[in-house]
């Protein structure tokens, strides 16, 4: 006889199977993939279809900021669900507003100068809102052409930033290539700091700051001052490694930009609301963009939502031009919904300063503790609840355990450090050579503790990794 809940996973297992059948899986070879059929998740955990825990060291894509099945999160998407589970974007509706109005008071700068109106709201930015992150940044770019009237855009090598044309375009990794058929003609690339791997021979963080400025200057001196629209940067580099800018690069930044009349965009997407402990990751230097894009963890992607913040100076460009972009679900109430009470929750529950502080005190000391038994680990940066672990064949040179891009044969011994931490019932996210830590903002220190361990374990294999590839 079988049991009820041996049914509903037998029903399971038939959409699994589904899954094999019919769904198309974003960036893989459809025939060499064999995803984790997950089953359900509560906070910082998840499970698969055969009650294999996981603790959640990725959050998902980076975006669960609030963790799996948050209550309050649920029940505000039941409750909207319940009251107007749709409504069209040229609607004025109570959810949408108000989320925007949260939003803007937190946007960089808000408490700091914006002028307020007669209700005492905030008015120095207004929110367009989106479905995800890469049409954050495509309209982001979109605003930025039409109000300089120019058409160049800059971004940074190793960077992500979407995978729309304008988006793809702009990233600087090797998502990009393949999809050069039709590339968006008016990118040019930088290099951005990278103190640990500089290709300005910086000799720390200070230095590579200020020789990267000088690059990103010259590079505009070259491309043509007067033709550049934007500069867009990832505030924090995410997925390409963790990347901090040195104190001092993105002021620089902002001053090159406002040197020549050109709108600096922030991508937001993976370290805004809560990542590193801040709303958005550029007030850590007190700088100002014009434009930010964010999605993500605006509201844990419980329902998919993005948008772009947009200086006040920007939107009223169009206060009597049309904007030429929209999107039905600009501002879908069970996403907006989502993401009002997700904000009050961060300040309900103190999350920033809980990321703040368990990221000084907790994440950052152990991780750097641990690296110091593993001869395997180059270095380990991060802030928060956003660190990366870099792993190399040799401390000395700095050589990568795998090589840049390495697939196949070549990234196996990075593969085999993801199966030890997997082992230990940890989900860990993985590029190149790094390993990164990126929990949900909501993590208890002893689920922290047991994932650090898992790495610290699984390092062993890393080691062992090294010294195999380097005899
Ligand atoms: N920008 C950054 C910095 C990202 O990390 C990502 C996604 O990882 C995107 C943009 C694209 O976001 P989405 O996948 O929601 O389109």
């Amino acid at each position: 006889m079988t049991t009820h809940q041996e049914a509903v996973r037998g029903a399971e297992r038939s959409r699994t199977r589904a899954d094999d059948r019919y769904v198309f899986h974003s960036w893989s070879a459809q025939g060499a993939i064999d995803p984790l059929p997950v089953a359900g998740g509560e906070g910082a955990w998840f499970w698969d279809e055969d009650g294999n825990r996981y603790l959640d060291f990725a959050s998902q894509l980076v975006n669960l900021n609030l963790g799996h099945q948050h209550p309050r999160l649920v029940a505000a998407l039941q409750a909207q669900a319940g009251r107007l589970a749709t409504v069209g974007p040229t609607f004025a509706n109570d959810v949408r507003g108000e989320l925007a109005r949260l939003i803007a008071a937190r946007a960089p700068g808000a408490r700091a100068g914006g002028s307020a109106d007669a209700n005492g709201d905030e008015r120095r930015w207004r929110v367009f809102f989106t479905n995800g992150g890469a049409d954050a940044v495509e309209n982001a770019v979109r605003l930025a052409r039409l109000h300089t009237g120019r058409a160049k855009v800059l971004a940074a090598y190793r960077s992500y930033h979407g995978n729309t044309t304008t988006a793809i375009s702009l990233t600087g990794d090797p998502r990009r290539w393949p999809n050069e058929v039709s590339p968006d003609p008016h990118v040019r690339h930088f290099l951005g700091p990278y103190a640990y791997r500089s290709a300005f021979g910086a000799h720390d963080d200070a230095e590579e700051g200020v020789r990267a400025l000088a690059h990103l200057r010259e590079v505009v001196q070259l491309e043509g001052p007067g033709t550049i629209a934007a500069i867009l940067l990832e505030t924090i580099v995410g997925t390409n490694g963790v990347l901090i800018p040195p104190d001092g690069y993105l002021e620089g930044v902002r001053a090159l930009c406002d040197e020549h009349g050109i709108l600096l965009v922030t991508d937001e997407v993976m370290v805004g609301f809560g990542r590193v402990g801040e709303w958005f990751a550029v007030d850590r230097w007190g700088v100002v963009p014009d434009l930010v894009t964010f999605a993500k963890g605006v509201n844990s992607g419980y329902v998919p939502l993005g948008g772009v913040v947009i200086g006040e100076h920007v939107a009223r460009t169009f206060d009597d031009r049309v904007f030429p972009g929209g999107l039905t679900y600009s501002g879908h109430p069970l996403a907006c919904a989502v993401g009002v009470e997700s904000i009050r929750t961060f300040e309900d529950d103190q999350i920033l300063e809980r990321v703040r502080t368990l990221g000084a005190d907790v994440v950052g000391p152990r991780l750097r503790e641990i690296a110091g038994r593993h001869p395997s680990v180059g270095e380990v940066r991060g802030l928060g609840f956003f660190w990366a672990v870099e792993l190399v064949r040799d401390r000395e040179t700095r050589e990568p355990l795998v090589p840049f891009n390495a697939s196949g044969p070549a990234a196996a011994p990075m593969g085999a450090v993801v199966a030890a931490i997997k082992e230990r019932g940890v989900w860990p996210f993985v590029h190149f050579n790094r390993l990164h830590v990126a929990p949900p903002l909501v993590t208890s220190a002893d689920d922290l503790e047991h994932g650090l361990a898992a790495i610290d374990a699984a390092l062993d294999v890393a080691d062992e990794q090294a010294q195999a590839v380097r005899a």
